[in-house]
């Protein structure tokens, strides 16, 4: 009983500490309770990148989230409470992904390789920074000049040259893009075609993604997510975002097409596919 009293007697005085705010007499060390962080919605986090870049190109930048403060957090706290973008960008070295958002730690999701292409090990990774980290949107970010697309362009024109051997099993999911830029625009010819190979790679991206990604389709279709494109330039600094229609449409038609593999699957067993290892066919 004695013990108990003593408990009440000592809550209360912290209790009356922490009401009088008398920081003089109060423990720096004083445990608070984490309150569970609500994060923004999918388009309330495309904003706040908008704005981030829109301060690192006029060099406002404010280089937030870098300080000991936030080193303390990140060793402490669980990121899924923080960071609210996953993004997948090229590894390009003028694609510095946190700088041209103006983020910081425990800010950002970032996936990074050559060609920004969603492969397996990226999907995968993706996933993780939409399901376990909890970010509400899912940036696919092409750039301008990008080498990789570049090589395969000039691979597709017959300008190859010999490549490394990992490299071009890396930049295959690149081929269909750059083939469909060259269907859709016929009139334009050579290099002139790479900055719409560049658009359709990201597209690409986004596809390749919905048609690896179960999850991340349901995330989307149930709004918790957001998939959208962009691409970076290099020469500006500046984000341009793409059409979130051409997302919907994408993920419609993968929708179709996953559904379409199904049908044929329980026509021939044979063909059957895991659902979370269905059958990647291209959606266009
Ligand atoms: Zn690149």
């Amino acid at each position: 009983m004695k013990k108990y009293s003593t408990c009440a007697v000592l809550a209360g005085c912290l209790m009356l500490l922490l009401q009088t705010g008398c920081s003089s007499d109060v423990p720096e060390t004083v445990p608070v309770k984490a309150v569970k962080v609500v994060k923004p919605s999918p388009d309330g986090v495309k904003a706040m990148l908008t704005e981030g870049n829109l301060r690192f190109v006029s060099g406002a930048s404010t280089y937030p989230h870098q300080d000991a403060l936030r080193l303390s957090q990140a060793g402490s706290e669980d990121q899924g409470d923080h960071a609210y973008a996953t993004v997948i960008a090229c590894s390009d070295s003028r694609v510095p992904v946190e700088l041209i958002f103006d983020a910081g730690v425990m800010d950002l999701f970032v996936v990074r390789v050559a060609g920004n292409v969603c492969d397996t090990d990226e999907v995968g990774s993706i996933e993780y920074g939409l399901s376990h980290v909890n970010t509400p949107l899912m940036v696919v970010l092409g750039h301008t000049q990008c080498g990789a697309v570049t090589a395969v362009t000039h691979a597709v024109h017959g300008e190859g040259h010999r490549l490394e051997r990992n490299i071009p099993p890396l930049v295959d999911n690149i081929i269909p893009a750059v083939k469909r830029a060259m269907a859709d625009h016929p009139g334009i010819h050579g290099d002139a075609i790479i900055p719409y190979a560049i658009e359709a790679n990201v597209w690409q991206g986004v596809e390749d993604l919905f048609m690896k990604s179960p999850s991340t389709r349901t995330l989307v279709k149930q709004g918790k997510a957001k998939v959208v494109g962009a691409i970076y330039d290099v020469s500006t600094g500046s984000v341009s975002w793409l059409p979130d229609t051409r997302v919907d449409e994408i993920l419609a038609q993968v929708e179709a097409s996953v559904v379409d593999v199904l049908t044929r699957a329980e026509a021939s067993p044979e063909m059957a596919a895991s659902p979370e290892t269905e059958t990647p066919v291209s959606a266009h």
